[in-house]
């Protein structure tokens, strides 16, 4: 029997696997500066909070969680999206009370039963905030160039910030019966989309088979609210102030329930990609819907994976440094305690001033020749030899695995 990873899944591994900590160890740089704390909340949640916060009609929800059950018969899900969670964890927790900045961000796999294609996983990992407790369109702004500083910040530059407002409770039912009104004229719509029609109009906007008929759609501005219009006059005007590069896009409806006013999405300017790399909005009745007070707010998420395609033809990775690996080698086998014990020095220590080594070995059992085979192997640049004459001087040998020129170096140099 051969295993091999489910379907949709795969291992990130060696470079993948350091470019990845990067993003994650840049985002969370980035997230400090504004005041954003960590939070880790479960893969897995009660199945309707999903349900109940993303909707019922949309794909996630539909075709696209991993739900089962629990040797008590709980119905559980894998999260698809982590929004909802800390909306639960907000809540649940008392966060508004005890950290009240309301700032939080998050790092972590999510799921999601998609048809595998490239760069589109099963398993994929995200990097989002969220800000409770502010309705000021100041709050969206941040979040959306927070969004971009992170995408900067790897030198994904050639972006823009698509916008819309969804309006808010008291002006979407104006706008969704326009919407319907206008959808349901003589455009031959798929069964979905009939479906999507009577509960959830918005969804049919994104309907990959029937997006392209729409050409002529409701201009949402013309439906929003005094509150809301304000609201997204201001959030252009901040961006403006910013220097931030948008886009007002009538089109944008995001696929989730959950949004009122603002939705967002950051897409590469590159001709042709429609794929965002970062997204987000306003929910600011979540928090209630779920059983919580009425609390505004707004987040985004990143999806790694998309993110990391994006920097890798980008100049970052380029720049990405790799550390110096260190073989230490035993030319006698009896020094093998202080050969250990200098390689527990160095990986506290680093060596010669560079604290940024990799070190390997030594190991017991292996003559010399087949122990400088295994550092040329695993790509050592140094290797530190530690032989019995050199050592009854204080010297150990080190060898430069690159031109194998080798030199006497006193052990307290190192
Ligand atoms: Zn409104
Ligand atoms: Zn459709």
């Amino acid at each position: 029997m051969i295993y091999k990873a489910p379907r949709g899944t795969h291992d990130i591994f060696g470079v993948n696997a350091a470019k990845m900590s990067l993003l994650e160890q840049v985002a969370r740089v980035i997230f400090r500066k504004r005041g954003f704390e960590e939070i880790r909340t479960p893969i897995f949640e009660d199945a309707a909070l999903f349900m109940r916060s993303i909707g019922q009609v949309t794909d996630i929800v539909e075709k696209e969680m991993y739900v089962f059950e629990d040797k008590k018969g709980r119905k559980l899900a894998l999260r698809p999206e982590a929004t909802a969670s800390l909306a639960r964890a907000f809540i649940e927790n008392r966060l508004g009370i005890s950290m009240p900045a309301g700032k939080f961000f998050y790092i972590g796999e999510m799921f999601r039963y998609e048809r595998p294609q490239a760069g589109r996983y099963r398993q994929f990992h995200q990097i989002g905030g969220e800000f409770f407790g502010v309705s000021s369109p100041a709050a969206d702004a941040e979040i959306i160039l927070l969004a971009q500083d992170l995408l900067y910040s790897v030198e994904v530059n050639e972006i823009s910030a698509h916008i819309n407002s969804l309006g808010c409770k008291n002006c979407r039912p104006a706008l969704r019966e326009a919407l319907v009104k206008y959808l349901d004229s003589g455009h031959g719509l798929c069964g979905d989309c009939l479906r999507r029609l009577k509960r959830n109009p918005l969804r049919v906007l994104d309907c990959k088979i029937d997006s392209h008929k729409f050409t002529e759609i409701p201009q949402m501005s013309d439906y929003l609210c005094s509150e809301c219009k304000c609201s997204f006059d201001l959030l252009q005007s901040l961006l403006e102030s910013a220097g931030c590069n948008y886009i007002v896009d009538n089109r944008l409806v995001r696929g989730l329930d959950y949004y009122t006013k603002t939705v967002f999405e950051i897409r590469q300017d590159t001709a042709g990609s429609r794929e965002a790399l970062a997204a987000g909005g306003r929910y600011d009745n979540l928090v209630e819907d779920i059983g919580g007070q009425s609390t505004p707010a707004v987040g985004f998420a990143l999806g790694s994976e998309r993110v990391l395609a994006a920097a890798q033809k980008a100049k970052f990775f380029i720049s990405f440094q790799e550390s110096e690996k260190i073989y230490i080698a035993l030319a006698d086998s009896e020094l093998f305690s202080e050969a250990f014990s200098f390689a527990v020095k160095i990986v506290k220590n680093g060596l010669r001033g560079n604290k940024n080594i990799s070190v390997f070995g030594p190991l017991e059992d292996k003559n010399l020749t087949n122990q400088l085979k295994f550092a040329d192997k695993i790509k050592a640049c140094t290797a530190v030899i530690f032989a019995k004459t050199e050592f009854e001087k204080g010297k150990v040998l080190v060898k430069n695995m690159k031109d194998k020129t080798q030199t006497e170096i006193s052990i307290n140099e190192l």
